[in-house]
């Protein structure tokens, strides 16, 4: 992670990016590069969707989108200073305990919805 931040640094600081770099832009182009991840998926059949790792120039564009996700998700954590191992540990507490296994497990129920 630490070797990602320093080159992701790095990366912005060469180009004078870091004045374009507020967390509302951040934001923004995070959510965009998961709608361009959306896209490659969008009107395929479950089954497609299963199978699209074994086309090359698909395979290729979602490990691109999925970069670019990470890339943007890494910035916008380092420019607010979270650490994501952190707040991705907090977040599964949270969600253990949102999601019982004895009430969760086979379920696509959101947790409001849930028996209590
Ligand atoms: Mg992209």
């Amino acid at each position: 992670m630490e070797k990602m931040l320093k080159r992701q640094r790095a990366f912005a600081k060469a180009r004078d990016w870091d004045q374009f770099h507020t967390p509302k832009n951040l934001s923004m182009a995070l959510a965009a590069e998961a709608a361009e991840l959306l896209e490659i998926f969008q009107w395929l059949t479950e089954k497609q969707s299963k199978n699209i790792m074994r086309q090359n120039r698909q395979a290729e564009a979602v490990r691109h989108e999925l970069a670019d996700i990470f890339y943007y998700l890494l910035r916008i954590a380092d420019l607010l200073g979270v650490d994501l191992e952190t707040a991705f540990e907090e977040k599964m507490r949270l969600n253990e305990k949102k999601y019982p296994v004895e009430k969760a497990r086979g379920t696509a129920k959101k947790y409001t919805q849930l028996e209590r």
